[in-house]
């Protein structure tokens, strides 16, 4: 399958790790739109939001990862956002399923 993401996790494509879990990869936005941008992805390649949410060990996994990131990264305090854009629509261009963990300025809200 020709995935960016899941060659990240293959170590096919280089990327900046954070840290991993067995079941997830954290590594930092090669475009990043704050000081902290992570995206967090589970190792099994499902495409969006909806289809994570089918396999829930593998979302809950992405969620505590996203959380514990987000507490090393030292932004746990100032707050933070978690994003899963869904769709083109909402801007998701890469279609293996990701969190964007956005922190270390002022976030809008609402969003654009
Ligand atoms: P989306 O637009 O699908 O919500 O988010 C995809 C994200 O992946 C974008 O923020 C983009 O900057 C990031 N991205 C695209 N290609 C690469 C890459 O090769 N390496 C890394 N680290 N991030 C990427
Ligand atoms: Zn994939």
């Amino acid at each position: 399958m020709d995935c960016l993401f899941c060659k990240i996790i293959l170590g096919e494509v280089p990327a900046q790790v954070v840290s991993e879990t067995e079941h997830t990869l954290a590594f930092r936005d090669i475009n990043p739109q704050a000081p902290v941008h992570v995206l967090v992805i589970p190792k099994i390649h499902v495409p969006n939001f909806a289809a994570l949410a089918e396999h829930p060990e593998a979302l809950a996994a992405v969620a505590a990862q996203a959380a514990a990131v987000a507490k090393a990264e030292g932004v746990d305090a100032s707050g933070y956002r978690v994003v899963f854009n869904t769709g083109s629509g909402a801007g998701q261009t890469v279609f293996h399923v990701h969190a964007h963990l956005l922190g270390g300025r002022g976030l809008n809200w609402p969003p654009g």
